[in-house]
């Protein structure tokens, strides 16, 4: 038996296919940067038309790869939210009308949990206190995972998340979209000191919370001032310069936080999942830092850390060893647009 995995929440379109050990059968990607770099950023009326046209021949294309049927799936794991709710509706939809032509169980699964999921082979992998932060385009969230698959917020951003501020920074100096891995490729060739960005006043009480809109004001304030000085753009030098700088008070200010609770909660297990934590610096920073803390450190390999259907399918599976599924006919499973994982 398989277990077919669909991931619509933003603008990628992922599935995957599962064996009934978690052994990947297929993973797909598709996204969607040339759609909507020209806007900056992601619209979310494109993503949705552009998922519901590359959907179904991702999952023709894996079901023709494994030579699967549906009637060989065990259940179909689609991500329920949060995310973009146009794009939502694409994939749980699609998942409905699929598993609907079979009776098979659907698996509404958490889009942050399925974050951290991409961290860990098997659950049996999270040993003692466990701590997982999220780093993505559209959160910035640390939790207590510690009894899996409940997550307990210890906090997160009062204002935007660190994707979200990479890909401010990326399209304020012009750097192709998006911007967090322009700004690391950039940032590599930087040969001078960098410079703070102050953050100015944060807006939370919580001293764990994190907060990037004063460091975006900041960077846009100061590029602005640089600007007037140039015919309007920056030299690939002066790029490598401001991309290193708005690199380094990103991950400085994640810091400030990981090394608090560190601190605090003392763990032995440490998670990083989401489309940041690709970035190598942030992965070198958190390597020595959990090395000088011998806790054990678990982070999503590079594939996984984007959106991804892998994960999805594995929590699938993992909620179908548990007999959690939505049955067929599927009552009260919608999309959740908004959807805090510790509820
Ligand atoms: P996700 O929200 O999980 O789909 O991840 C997308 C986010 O990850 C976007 O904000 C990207 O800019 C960011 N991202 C991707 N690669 C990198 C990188 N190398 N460094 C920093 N951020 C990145
Ligand atoms: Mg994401």
């Amino acid at each position: 038996m398989k277990l077919l995995g669909i991931e619509t929440s933003c603008d990628d379109t992922s599935v995957a296919l599962v064996d009934e050990t978690g052994a990947t059968l297929f993973l797909e990607t598709l996204g969607q940067e040339t759609l909507h770099e020209r806007y900056g950023g992601v619209v979310p009326e494109l993503a949705s038309r552009a998922h519901a046209q590359i959907l179904p021949t991702l999952v023709q294309k894996a079901f023709q790869e494994t030579g699967t049927n549906t009637s060989d799936l065990l259940a179909i794991a689609v991500t329920r939210g949060p995310g973009l709710s146009g794009s939502l509706l694409v994939g749980v939809s699609f998942a409905k009308g699929l598993a609907f032509s079979h009776s098979l169980p659907i698996v509404p699964v958490h889009h942050v949990i399925a974050h951290l999921r991409g961290a860990f082979d098997r659950v049996s992998d999270l040993r003692g206190k466990t701590l997982g932060l999220v780093v993505s385009g559209g959160h910035t969230h640390l939790y207590d995972v510690t009894r899996w698959p409940k997550l307990k917020r210890i906090s997160r951003t009062v204002d935007d998340a660190a994707g979200e501020t990479f890909d401010k920074g990326g399209k304020l100096m012009g750097l192709p979209f998006p911007g967090g891995p322009s700004i690391e490729r950039m940032a590599k060739s930087n040969t001078r000191p960098t410079f703070p960005l102050t953050k100015g006043p944060i807006r939370t009480e919580d001293p764990m919370n994190f907060s990037f809109s004063g460091m975006k004001t900041a960077f846009s304030l100061k590029l602005r001032q640089a600007l007037l000085s140039t015919d309007g753009s920056l030299s690939a030098e002066d790029q490598a310069l401001w991309s290193d700088s708005l690199q380094t008070a990103i991950l400085d200010h994640l810091f400030s936080r990981i090394n608090k609770v560190i601190e605090l909660e003392s763990p032995e297990t440490f998670l990083l999942g989401g489309g940041v934590a690709i970035n190598q610096v942030l992965r070198e920073r958190m390597g020595a830092l959990c090395q000088k803390h011998g806790i054990n450190l678990l982070m999503a390999p590079p594939k996984l850390c984007g959106d991804n259907a892998l994960s999805i399918a594995q929590i699938g599976l993992d909620s179908m060893l548990q007999g959690l599924f939505t049955p067929f006919p599927y009552r009260d499973l919608s999309v959740q647009a908004r959807w805090d994982p510790s509820e």
